[in-house]
């Protein structure tokens, strides 16, 4: 088992849900983080508590992860020695409604698309080339898919694309990395409650509830503790792909509620 201890890891969309979890847990085991999001007053409410707590270095990133641009700017910003990431957690994503593809509104696709996915290209196609030049043979990425990039719903059309898409990068991204033996992993989660369904269905809180009634839904330390067990396995193992949904969840739509 390898340790985090004195590593650098970014992770996007660290605000809130799966991303602040695994801020915590990471700075619990003696990693120091580059945390990135939009709202800039969570992100620093985060730092001074991580670093207080756990003495660790916690640089922000305030960044739409939309914005090419801007996410060019915010990496720029570290210095040298910061843009030589660990571990890179390309956690930051989101769905917006659940319509069928002929009631969709573009403005949510192109949310989906430009959050889950192109976000996702953006950040990672800065941290990459340091991660070949500095990092070679211990650096690692790992991408929050999801069960929806292995199993479609009626209504998840472009959410569960963008996740497809996820897949189809991680593992075409292990193939590039090969020679230069930094891992890939994906952790695909079924149901976790955090904000999610709120920022799914954002005037319907009763909707966005339901989701998770009648049943134990995951957490999001579970899927934290699953992510910092594929960043500490030994330098020869790669966990490519791990799935994990409630005991009451066998697919995206067969859901055991009490
Ligand atoms: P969450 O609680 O809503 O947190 C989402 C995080 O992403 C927030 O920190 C948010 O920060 C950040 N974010 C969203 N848009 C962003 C943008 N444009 N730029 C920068 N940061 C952005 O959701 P979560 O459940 O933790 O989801 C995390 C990941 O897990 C996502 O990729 C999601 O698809 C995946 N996932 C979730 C579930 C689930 O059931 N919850 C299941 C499977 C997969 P700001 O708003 O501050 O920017």
């Amino acid at each position: 088992m390898q340790s985090v201890k004195n590593k650098l890891v970014l992770i996007t969309g660290a605000t809130a849900g799966i991303g602040k979890a695994c801020a915590t847990l990471f700075a619990q085991n003696g990693a120091n983080l580059i945390l990135l999001a939009r709202r800039e007053n969570l992100l620093i409410e985060l730092q001074l508590k991580l670093q207080s707590e756990y003495n660790v270095v916690v640089i922000p990133l305030v960044c739409d992860i939309r914005n090419a641009h801007e996410v060019k700017k915010s990496f720029n910003s570290l210095s040298e020695e910061n843009k030589k990431i660990d571990i890179l957690i390309n956690n930051a994503g989101m769905a917006r409604g659940i319509d069928k593809l002929q009631d969709g509104l573009i403005e949510n696709w192109d949310e989906m698309i430009d959050t889950n996915l192109k976000g996702l290209l953006y950040i990672t196609r800065e941290v990459l080339p340091y991660m070949i030049e500095f990092k070679k043979e211990t650096a690692h990425i790992i991408n929050l898919g999801s069960t929806a990039a292995h199993d479609v719903y009626p209504g998840g059309n472009v959410y569960c694309a963008t996740k497809f898409a996820v897949k189809a990068i991680t593992k075409s991204l292990r193939m590039e990395l090969l020679e230069h033996y930094i891992k890939v992993s994906t952790v695909d989660p079924g149901m976790v409650e955090t904000d999610f369904s709120y920022v799914r269905f954002p005037d319907d809180s009763t909707k966005a509830k339901n989701v998770y009634s009648g049943l134990t839904p995951l957490v999001a330390e579970d899927i934290a503790e699953t992510i910092l067990f594929c960043a500490t396995r030994p330098k020869h193992v790669n966990i490519n792909e791990l799935v994990i949904t409630p005991t009451a969840q066998a697919s995206s739509n067969f859901i055991n509620k009490k």
